[in-house]
């Protein structure tokens, strides 16, 4: 494959951007070489300035539920823009996604819409904190909720309550406030309310892991936590920013059937615009300004093009039958793939919920994120680049979560297990 162009690219937005890029984990800094750039999408595949094409996992990291490029997206936001870009007053989009919204996922009873997952749970974790009196937050190590202040944050060596910054620039009186537990411990989230259950406004889960891999929650774990948070009188958020939409129409709630008190959403339900959203009980979404007194606002929040996009998908993943075609998609995939590597001996595991999945270099089924950050990265790193080669392009880290869509047809399925045989063989070889 030739990579002149994007070589080119990459020099010169290293120059001008960070690491050459607008958001890190698109640097392959994990797995190694230079990225590629993208030309143009079109259903289950990428094209690059080279003119390379690539069967597509990531999906945007995890919108293009249809594929790229879908012409009823594309026309909903064709129609959009002739009517102009942004208003800055109310749009009757704003009101049917919100009714869409509500009625896909009956624990939100209201919604606000915002721009991205960053800004979702940002502000679902103020309003907890307002609406609680509370300042301490729990979340898990593995978990993503965006970069907000508060989820940079691990745990603090000794003191499980008293979080540290991951990152420069968090202040170390803030990181305290948050706990982070380990992922499917049932007993570290007793114990930790145990202490200081009296305290917690809030505990922010991916109801599955998309961010250590692909983990998901080990039986009853949701409904712990559930039990905990309502005995306690803290808040129970659900960051479904992946799952929402994905592992089910009514997300990873429906799925496991567990009702969390906030739920947060992301990409999905802007189609590929800059979108996010939290709901939740009309109580506590009451509590959001102008309604109530907790603060939260956003210029270009609720924008007509991009709720005529997320409104065009939403509607797509509507048609009977959408999701349990898109899961036996990604189950086919893994059982593919898990065959593919035992044919040549190479120990791998596979996760799967719905259309989100994970591969594991690893001969044990992964439950936890010690269990995931003890897999072998150097030979993903080397199946990576190995699948990279062959046309397959997989999120480039093997910490993040694989995105099947509609558009990964049979046809698609078995060409990326074609790669994957081959590639499997050479790690072997
Ligand atoms: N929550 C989860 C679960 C995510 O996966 C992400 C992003 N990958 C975010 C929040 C942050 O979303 P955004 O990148 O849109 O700010």
């Amino acid at each position: 494959m030739n990579h002149d162009r994007s070589h080119a690219l990459f020099s010169r937005a290293q120059q001008l951007l960070p690491g050459g890029v607008n958001s890190p984990v698109r640097a392959f800094k994990s797995v190694g070489g230079e990225p590629f750039f993208v030309q143009r999408a079109d259903g289950p595949y990428l094209f690059d300035v080279d003119g390379n094409r690539y069967i597509d996992y990531v999906g945007s990291w995890g919108p293009m539920i249809v594929g790229h490029n879908h012409p009823a997206v594309r026309e909903a936001v064709q129609q959009a823009i002739a009517d102009g870009l942004s208003y800055g007053a109310p749009c009757a989009a704003e009101v049917t996604m919100a009714e869409t919204i509500t009625r896909l996922v009956p624990s939100c009873e209201m919604v606000r819409m915002v721009n991205s997952g960053t800004e979702a749970t940002l502000s679902a974790i103020r309003l907890a904190r307002g609406a609680t009196g509370r300042q301490r937050i729990v979340k898990f190590e593995g978990c993503y909720h965006g970069h907000g202040d508060s989820f940079l944050v691990k745990a603090g060596s000794g003191m499980l309550t008293l979080g540290v910054p991951t990152s420069p620039g968090v202040p170390a009186g803030l990181s305290e406030l948050t706990a982070t537990l380990s992922y499917n411990d049932f007993e570290g989230a007793t114990r930790l309310f145990d202490e200081i259950g009296s305290e917690i406004a809030a505990v922010i889960i991916e109801p599955v892991v998309g961010n250590a891999n692909c983990i998901p929650p080990r039986e009853g774990y949701l409904r712990h936590l559930r039990e905990l948070c309502t005995k306690h009188g803290a808040l129970l958020i659900f960051d479904e920013v992946m799952t929402g939409f994905r592992v089910a129409l009514g997300g990873a709630q429906a799925h496991y059937g567990i009702t969390p008190d906030l739920t947060t959403f992301g990409k999905i339900i802007g189609g590929g615009m800059p979108v996010g959203a939290y709901g939740g009980r009309r109580e506590l979404m009451q509590q959001i300004a102008p309604a109530g007194p907790i603060y939260q606002a956003g210029t270009l929040s609720g924008n007509p093009v991009a709720m005529a996009a997320g409104l065009a998908m939403l509607e797509l993943i509507q048609a009977p039958g959408f999701h349990e075609r898109l899961s036996a998609a990604t189950v086919r995939l893994c059982e593919g793939l898990e065959a593919a590597a035992r044919e040549v001996g190479v120990a791998v595991t596979t996760n799967q919920v719905g259309a989100m999945f994970g591969l594991f270099f690893t001969d044990q089924k992964v439950e936890t994120y010690a269990q995931a950050t003890a897999c072998d990265t150097a030979a993903f790193n080397r199946f990576f680049h190995g699948m990279l080669e062959r046309g397959v392009f997989l999120a480039p880290s093997a910490y993040e979560a694989g995105f099947v869509s509609s558009a990964h047809d049979d046809a698609v399925v078995e060409a990326t297990l074609a790669a994957a045989r081959e590639a499997f063989r050479d790690l072997a070889g």
